[in-house]
């Protein structure tokens, strides 16, 4: 218990952070006076593969990762400027990066993909099942294309990446899967059918690969975002956009960077005996 007090008293951390002033090296979580998670080199020695990362979350997830130490590899659909960018500013942190452009609802491409990154990076520790998109409408309006095309780019592409990596984890004894679902997984939204369909069976095949996969060492959870401020949900009008942050606990939006905090936690060991969960992202606005 003295021990417990020791290491929590501000005079403690204190002449720890002073000591840590003066070796610029020392990987520690208290290198500056607030929490510096940066430093803390989470995922040193680990290749993270992270999906439709040119933006948004996914690209937060990206740099968070490489921020942490990890080797970063992602997939984008289309070929454009936002990913040589991404490239840069993840290379300049000292790490290695590399895109592959594959549109992820492609089974056979993601397989491929998934070889060359293997080949590439010599091994896969994180996968983050992040690329996603909506195409909302009311069930009586909704057509089979606006469904099939969701469920197909948010809940296939997920099953297309951990079927195609779950055997390299399996080999390497261990692994990290992350799906980013969303809080209408679990609570439906009007309007969203096909896109709440798809983050439930998100869920659903988390907690079946953490069941299965288990025993191989490979862990796999959810994150479910609430409201994000992302080129996905600028396309809401901005006065429903401010009603929204006015009904969530913590009264704001969330921002990529939020729920990036809560993917390094789930790739990083810190998690290591947590799988088959869902993390909420959300200020409170599910709960
Ligand atoms: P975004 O639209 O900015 O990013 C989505 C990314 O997925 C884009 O880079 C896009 O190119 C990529 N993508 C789409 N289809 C693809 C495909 N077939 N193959 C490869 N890449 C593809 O949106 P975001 O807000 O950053 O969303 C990221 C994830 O988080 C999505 O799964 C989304 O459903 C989920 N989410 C977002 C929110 C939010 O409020 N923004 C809330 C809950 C969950």
């Amino acid at each position: 218990m003295k021990n417990v007090k020791r290491v929590f008293s501000m005079p403690y951390i204190q002449s720890l952070q002073r000591k840590i002033a003066g070796n610029p090296k020392q990987n520690c979580i208290f290198a500056h006076s607030n929490i510096n998670i940066h430093t803390m080199k989470l995922l040193e020695g680990k290749t993270a593969l992270v999906t439709g990362a040119t933006r948004g979350i996914g690209r937060a997830i990206a740099v968070k990762f490489a921020q942490a130490g990890a080797n970063v590899a992602f997939t984008y659909r289309q070929i454009n400027s936002n990913a040589e960018e991404l490239i840069k500013e993840i290379e300049a942190l000292g790490v290695k990066c590399k895109g592959y452009a594959a549109d992820a609802a492609d089974f056979a491409a993601t397989d491929a993909v998934v070889k060359e990154v293997v080949a590439d990076f010599g091994r896969i520790d994180v996968l983050v099942n992040n690329a996603g998109i909506t195409k909302d409408g009311l069930i009586l309006r909704m057509t089979e294309e606006q469904w099939d095309a969701v469920i197909t780019t948010n809940l296939k592409s997920a099953f297309n990446f951990t079927r195609a990596v779950v055997p390299f984890m399996a080999k390497q004894r261990g692994g990290s899967i992350i799906n980013m679902s969303s809080v209408v997984g679990e609570n439906g939204n009007a309007g969203q059918c096909n896109y709440s369909a798809s983050k439930a069976g998100l869920i659903g095949l988390a907690k079946s690969i953490a069941k299965e996969m288990g025993p191989r060492g490979i862990r796999a959870n959810c994150i479910a975002p609430g409201f994000i401020v992302t080129d996905m949900t600028s396309a809401i009008p901005e006065e429903m956009r401010a009603e929204w942050a006015k009904t969530i606990p913590l009264r704001r939006a969330g921002n990529p960077d939020d729920v990036a905090n809560v993917a390094l936690f789930l790739a990083s060991d810190l998690s290591a005996y947590v799988s088959g969960q869902v993390i909420n992202c959300c200020g409170a606005m599910s709960c």
